[in-house]
């Protein structure tokens, strides 16, 4: 084994990591664990994992070339500071940091230290997400103008740490964070608003259910929801493109692409067609004969291709995927997000 891990945080995520590398990744091992929490020590320890008794251990560990951290959002900073003062190769759970000015330090930091940070922006490798990307690479739909991206449940809370401000809980520092993240790797170009409808429904706290409207400087505008009280949900992608439309309804990845045909306007009636609505012209329904109905593209993905990635930055054979600048974007966004909720308005920016 090449390189050896340890994991700050073994709640449910840490110990994904651990679970995640341990069986997918041949040029890491994981040592240990460091936990404030006795249930997650016994657990870390019931794993054969070796338990640190304080972070200073673990720092002083020389055996260590990469540390994971995966804690409640507000303990991102100082551990990732810490671990890079101390030589150790980092990747940050997201959110990485509560605020830019706290990331700011950290990337300067990593720049200093010369060692390698990064930000688990996991979900750049879902396939719901990779299959939105490749449609949209391919091009075959015309211009892309409008893309609503969501994630909707109705469980309501917001459980644990994620219910309190101080942890950096809240839908925002949530789920935002990856599908802001998604959008940002999908629209090259600057976003210049941000209008955010935050609404804490079950919170007294954090924001719980959430709509961002974003607009792009190539004028593609797109809509990202997260709600915890949606009994009926919307697709989980909706994508407006000029000559098409495409939809994935769920994580399952079942959807379709509806394009219109080439010769489609030439064939077009202009009648006023009369509905259960009434007359209309604009809203009447198309002729089938105008489109096709075409199937998702077909796409491979594997989260572990994040830690592959890691590997073979440490090994000086590629770039990281996830940048610390792209995680920047991300935070400056977020703050956009909050600062228009507070001020009730869009905000204009450019990012
Ligand atoms: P969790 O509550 O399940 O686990 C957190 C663990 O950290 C617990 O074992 C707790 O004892 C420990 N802990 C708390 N404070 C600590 C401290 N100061 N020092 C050391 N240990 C401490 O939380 P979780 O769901 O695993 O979330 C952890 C992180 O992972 C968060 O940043 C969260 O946003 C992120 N996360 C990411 C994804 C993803 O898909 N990338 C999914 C879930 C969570």
């Amino acid at each position: 084994m090449k390189y050896t891990m340890a994991i700050i945080g073994f709640g449910g995520m840490g110990s994904w990591h651990a679970e995640n590398v341990l069986s997918h990744i041949d040029g890491i091992t994981v040592k240990g664990v460091y936990d404030i929490q006795k249930s997650a020590q016994d657990k870390a320890l019931s794993h054969g994992l070796y338990v640190y008794g304080s972070l200073e251990e673990l720092l002083e560990d020389r055996e260590i070339d990469l540390v994971t951290i995966a804690t409640p959002n507000d303990s991102h900073k100082d551990y990732a500071i810490a671990l890079l003062k101390a030589g150790k190769n980092v990747i940050c759970e997201k959110p990485v940091t509560m605020n830019v000015s706290q990331l700011e330090e950290i990337m300067e930091t990593a720049e200093k230290s010369g060692k390698i940070f990064s930000i688990h922006q996991n979900r750049r490798w879902d396939k719901d997400f990779v299959i939105i990307k490749t449609l949209l690479d391919q091009g075959e739909l015309g211009r892309p103008y409008f893309i609503e991206s969501r994630v909707q449940g109705s469980r309501r809370a917001m459980y644990g740490w994620r219910g309190h401000k101080t942890n950096g809980g809240g839908m925002v520092l949530d789920w935002g964070v990856h599908l802001l993240d998604q959008l940002l790797n999908l629209i090259d170009s600057p976003v210049v608003s941000v209008d955010a409808h935050l609404f804490s429904l079950y919170s007294d706290e954090v924001d719980d259910n959430i709509k961002i409207f974003l607009r792009f400087e190539n004028k593609v505008s797109a809509l990202c929801e997260m709600s915890t009280n949606c009994l009926i949900n919307h697709p989980r992608w909706h994508i407006s493109c000029t000559d098409g439309t495409a939809v994935i309804e769920d994580w399952s990845c079942k959807g379709k692409i509806v394009k219109l045909k080439a010769d489609s306007q030439m064939s077009w009636s202009e009648d006023i067609v009369y509905t259960e609505a009434g007359p209309t012209r604009t809203m009447a329904p198309r002729p089938e004969y105008t489109t096709n109905i075409l199937e998702l593209p077909e796409v491979q993905t594997d989260w572990s291709d994040y830690y592959k990635n890691i590997v073979n930055v440490m090994e000086g054979k590629a770039e990281l995927i996830v940048k610390p600048q792209q995680a920047l974007r991300v935070m400056k966004v977020i703050e956009k997000v909050f600062e228009s909720e507070e001020t009730g308005a869009g905000v204009s920016c450019h990012i």
